[in-house]
């Protein structure tokens, strides 16, 4: 991997803003409100992962004592009633409410009748939209200037629909974020666990899902039947030593004995036992020290309600405590997360930099660029990503850290603000700056329905499901 710091990529009146502004606690950590809607149940095509709970009520993956899924149940899985019901929710909670992510969670939703697929974007936009309209085409254009815009949309998604025909109709709902269920990359693990793909779909998905310029999470799941720590800890390695992979985000759940799911049957007969709490802790120790700079943690653990537990850990957060200990034993780790400015409101921010790592992925080139401290604190990154034989130039993801900021909002009405001092600007700058350096006139940017006015300010302009701009 490649480094290269910047000597002098910002003024000094930004940097006297962010060591202004950082003092101050923040709200809404990630700076966008996120809002999961869950869709209704159906069950996977290929039938079920062992480790599934699959319910007939409920979507395949949940239980009904979920609270996400409680709420939607109660709602009929109607997404527009959903949507309007976080929303008035998160109101009442005094969250901002303008820059929103729409999570679809709950099954394949790839996997569901195509129509129903387009009438759900379409009235999630709805909702955010405050008015029906006539399809999906008017709710997208709409959002574009809506008083909640939909700034970012994941879908969780199996490596196996991942086809050039689904990658456009996610690009087509304003997907700017895929989950794909990876557990641990190994076939002989995938046919006893019945996963219904291979690693080949996964190194496939990864790449074209990357070449579409999502951001791209993968779900893993340590203590697998017929894995242990020590496979665990090599598969995991490979994730990030083996360029076909390299994920940008992770979801970490370990293996648990669900009711209902066939494991629960099964588990006694097969000789299988799920990693006990100490077990779980000390692999998710080493997981965390693998991770390289580029990548976040979104999640450790997944809410599963003790009642439904046959076996395995109860404790949901234990992410708090791994991270408590290495930051009493002062162990650096370079996951994302643990280095964001909200997460380390009380340090002392000086000298600020941009630093960019270059590391080749599933056939291109990742340009990863980070503001970061001298303590190596996170204030925004941005990924560029160099693919089609240096041919084009995509950038997957600019964020910025601080709390989500009302739409048009100047940073001196909200101090607690890195967002608007220009961070985003600089960044994508010095991306156009790369792309020019390898000879490729015209850069693309994945943009969530509601950022698009951002570019268009910045001489971007929508060309087929990306923010564009000639660079000569
Ligand atoms: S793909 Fe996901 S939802 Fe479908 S059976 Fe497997 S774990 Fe359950």
């Amino acid at each position: 991997m490649k480094q290269t710091i910047s000597k002098k990529p910002i003024t000094t009146h930004q940097e006297k803003m962010i060591h202004q502004n950082v003092k101050k606690p923040v709200r809404t950590i990630s700076g966008v409100t996120p809002i999961a809607v869950v869709l209704k149940p159906k069950k996977c095509d290929h039938g079920t992962c062992i480790y599934c709970p699959g319910g007939d009520f409920v979507p395949q993956s949940y239980t009904d004592k979920s609270p996400a899924i409680m709420r939607a149940l109660a709602l009929k899985f109607d997404p527009y009633e959903q949507v309007m019901n976080r929303l008035g929710v998160l109101e009442r909670m005094g969250h901002p409410t303008d820059k929103i992510e729409l999570i679809i969670i709950g099954g394949t939703f790839l996997q569901y009748d195509i129509k129903y697929q387009y009438n759900y974007v379409k009235r999630c936009y709805d909702a955010l939209n405050g008015k029906k309209a006539k399809d999906l085409e008017q709710a997208k254009k709409w959002n574009e200037t809506s008083k909640h815009r939909c700034v970012a949309m994941c879908i969780e998604n199996r490596p196996d629909n991942c086809s050039p025909e689904e990658i456009n109709r996610m690009l087509d709902f304003g997907t700017t974020r895929v989950e794909i269920g990876v557990q641990m990359p190994d076939d002989e693990i995938y046919k006893k666990v019945n996963r219904g793909h291979t690693v080949k779909d996964v190194v496939e998905a990864t790449e074209r899902l990357k070449n579409a310029g999502f951001k791209l999470g993968y779900h893993i799941m340590p203590g697998l039947p017929y894995s242990n720590p020590k496979k665990d800890i090599q598969m995991f390695k490979k994730i990030f030593s083996d360029e076909k992979f390299r994920p940008d985000q992770l979801k970490i759940y370990p293996c648990q004995i669900i009711e209902n799911s066939p494991l629960a049957l099964i588990h006694k007969q097969i000789g299988y036992e799920a990693y006990t709490e100490q077990q779980t802790k000390k692999i998710l120790i080493e997981m965390m020290k693998l991770i390289p700079e580029y990548c976040r943690v979104m999640r450790i653990m997944r809410e599963i309600p003790k009642e439904k537990l046959v076996q395995g850990i109860e404790k949901l957060d234990l992410r708090k405590d791994i991270e408590a200990e290495f930051r009493k034993s002062n162990i650096k780790i370079k996951e994302i997360r643990m280095r964001e400015i909200g997460f380390n409101q009380d340090e002392e921010h000086k000298n600020l930099k941009l630093k960019i790592i270059e590391y080749p992925a599933s056939n291109g080139t990742e340009f990863f660029l980070e503001f970061i401290d001298e303590n190596d604190i996170l204030f925004g990154l941005l990924r560029l990503r160099i693919y089609d034989n240096k041919k084009k130039a995509m950038v997957r993801e600019i964020h910025v850290y601080g709390q989500a900021l009302e739409l048009g909002k100047q940073e001196k009405d909200n101090a607690a603000s890195t967002q608007h001092i220009g961070l985003g600007k600089i960044m994508l700058n010095k991306a156009e700056e790369i792309a020019l350096q390898h000879k490729i006139s015209k850069i693309s940017v994945i943009s969530g329905i509601g950022v698009r006015e951002y570019y268009k300010n910045l001489g971007y302009y929508l060309e087929g499901f990306y923010m564009v701009k000639d660079l000569k």
